[in-house]
This record gives C-alpha cells, structure tokens and sequence, in this order.
C-alpha cells in the first residue's frame, strides 16, 4: 500500500488527499516514495527557511537533543534565552519574547495579550489568515474557514485589507489591538499600498491600541528582511512568528515591544512545549546561517530572478509579493491545473487561490533551480 492509501484509512481528511508521499529531502529537493524528485518551491508553506536537512539545523538539533531536549517552563535553559536575544537584536528594540509551537498559538497570545489592556475591541482585515484555533479563527478573515465554528470570540471587526480610511473608521478608544499580515500570504500574496502599515501605526498610536504584525510568513528572511515591517521602517507593538523560525521544526514566537513585553505576568499564559531547547537550537541555527550564508540579499536577488522570469508569460497578469514570497496571477483560474502540470514536470507549487499559484521556496534555492522553474512554466501554454 502506499503512503497515500494508508493515510485514508487512519488520518483525519482535514486537508484533502495528499498529492504525493514524500521519503526523503535534500536542501530544496525532495524525493517521493515513487523515487521521482521535484524541486520544492513550496517550502512547507514558507517553513524550509533552510531547505530539507540543512547540516547546521541537524547538528544543532542532535547536539541539544544530545545534552537537554527538554525543560519544564519552571526552569530555563540556554537556547530559548539566546533565541529571544537574538530576535530582539534583530529587531533591534527591546522587548519581550514569549515561544510557542506555531503561528496560531502566537496569535492567540496576542489576542489574549491585548486583552490584559482592558479593552475587547480588536481590528483584523478581509482575506487575512492568523491560525485555526478559535481565537486565531476569530482573527482571520477568510467566513469560509470560520462560518462552521461559530460563535467565535466576539468584537472582532475585519476590514478591508489596504484600504486606510476603513481602517481608520473602525479603530476606537475601545480596541484594544489592529492585527495585520504585511503581506498577506494565505489570501494569494496581496501587498498593501505602500504606506500601508506606516498609515496602520499612527491610527493605532493615536487611538492607544496595540499594532500586532503577523510575521509568520513574511518573517525570518522570506522577504529579504529579518521582519518584513523593517522594509517600511514601521515599529509594531507584536510582532508573531513561526514556520520559518523554527526551520522544520515546530516553533513560534509572540515578541512584545514597549507596554506589550510587560502585560503577561507569572500565571497569566502558557505552553508546556514553549521555548523547547531543541526547537529554539534548530530557530538560532536557522538565524546565523542566514547571516553567515547572506541568505538576505540571496532571497532579494533569486525573487526578483523568478519574478522577471515569470512576467509576460501569457497566462501571466502579474507576479506580486517580495522576495521569495511571490503570487503568479494568472488572467484566468488556471492555477490547479498550472500546479499539476509543474508537478509533472517536476516542481511543487502551491495553487492559494483558483488564479494565484503561490511560491514560498527554500531561502537556498539556487538560481539555477529558479531558471529550471521559469523554463518549466514557460513550456505551459
Ligand atoms: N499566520 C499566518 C500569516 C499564516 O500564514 C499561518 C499559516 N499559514 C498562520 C498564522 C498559522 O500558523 P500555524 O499553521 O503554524 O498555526
């Protein structure tokens, strides 16, 4: 039986049948039960910050399994308290960083963050994605996921992602926190306005409301900055992140800023794998490879590669996004079959929305791979 096939008898159909079983991955190449490669221009949806068994994440995650994998959060341990002081360098402000297992938990400990300001109110956009659990739900602008979960946690008012004066009409003295994504990925790569979250800080500033910025997908590199809102010289009050942070493995993070570092007092939240040494060695190591590699500039130039590639293909409308998170807007809602055909040419893409083919690569994909990639699609007509 295949992998597949056992699958449907024993995992929940939460997703979907899975396209392919996968055995084997090697920087951005993985390998199906089948034996055929592709190239993964998926990264685990903007994970592999790394590719797939990058030598420094396994020789980090080995040696801190080796030595301490795991601590009560009554206790401590060196790699979470290096993480979180790298993070803050990287953000270059003082703060406070709480960890978690993914983007979703992150965004709930913001969500519950802004209450402890003695406001309810929250402020999320249309289109936005923030996690399943019912607090990150309630976050999320997409009625298709949340519709059959309700009620969800009330006062949550979504706007129109990029559009500042409805932005500005729904924030008040009662909201307590505006989350936006900088770029939203799950929604088919939409970039704001320029001006955008610059627009979103003073409106929040002016009405003492926290400004949250779900990085989970823009952070850690993918667009060519530690944090996408650096490129707009904007400082939030949360930032959260996960997927790339943790480089495989399971880890996020909710980083407060200002009067957001000192709302949690002892008792107020928790996560029992929060801060996990091996997790928070595999996101220190994925951070100074980045640095070390000049992964950064790297991700600039392979994205603009892809995005030059790419435009004025004929099926093409646009690309947009920023570094190695792009959208291919097709004219048409080709983006499944485009997808499969790329499949069977050898390259995994995400199809986000009937005409958006999303790509979140490796951060190390090779120009080489992104040329093979601009060649494969250029042979679908
Ligand atoms: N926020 C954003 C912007 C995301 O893209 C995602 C995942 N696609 C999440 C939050 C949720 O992250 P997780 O799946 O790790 O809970």
């Amino acid at each position: 039986m295949s992998l597949v096939e056992r699958w449907q008898q024993s995992m929940m159909n939460n997703y979907g049948t899975p396209a392919i079983g996968l055995v084997k991955g090697e920087g951005a190449v993985l390998t199906a039960e089948d034996g055929r490669e592709y190239v993964d221009f998926l990264g685990g949806i903007a994970v592999n910050a790394l590719g797939h068994a990058h030598p420094a994440v396994v020789a980090a995650v080995t040696s801190q399994i080796q030595q301490l994998g795991h601590v009560s959060n009554l206790y401590i341990s060196e790699p979470p308290v290096a993480l979180a002081d790298l993070l803050l360098a990287l953000a270059g402000r003082s703060g406070r960083v709480l960890f978690t297992n993914s983007g979703a938990e992150a965004n709930e400990a913001a969500f519950k963050l802004s209450r402890l300001t003695g406001r309810t109110h929250v402020v999320a956009t249309e289109g936005a994605f923030h996690g399943r659990t019912m607090g990150a739900l309630a976050l999320t602008g997409q009625p298709s996921k949340s519709e059959p979960f309700q009620p969800l946690p009330a006062e949550v008012t979504h706007v129109p992602f990029g559009d500042v004066a409805a932005l500005a009409a729904a924030v008040s003295d009662r909201t307590a926190m505006v989350i936006l994504e900088p770029i939203q990925g799950e929604n088919g790569v939409v970039v704001p306005p320029p001006g955008y979250l610059a627009a979103a800080r003073e409106i929040t500033a002016a009405s003492g409301a926290l400004l949250a910025l779900d990085e989970v997908q823009t952070g850690i590199g993918r667009t060519g900055h530690w944090f996408h809102h650096q490129s707009e010289g904007v400082e939030p009050d949360i930032v959260t992140l996960a997927k790339g942070l943790g480089g495989g493995l399971p880890l996020g993070a909710c980083i407060g800023f200002g009067r957001a570092a000192d709302l949690f007092t002892p008792g107020a939240h928790g996560t029992t794998f929060g801060g996990n040494p091996v997790s928070c060695a595999a996101g220190l190591a994925v951070i100074r490879t980045i640095a070390s590699e000049g992964l950064l500039d790297h991700v600039k130039r392979v994205g603009e590669q892809l995005r030059r590639g790419i435009e004025g293909h004929p099926l093409v409308k646009e690309v947009r996004g920023a570094g190695l998170l792009l959208g291919i807007v097709f004219h048409e809602p080709v983006s499944a079959d485009v997808a499969a055909k790329l499949r069977d040419a050898g390259f995994l893409v995400n199809p986000a929305k009937p005409n958006v083919i999303r790509l979140a690569p490796p951060l190390i994909i090779s120009s080489d791979q992104a040329d093979a990639l601009i060649a494969a699609l250029d042979g679908i007509r």
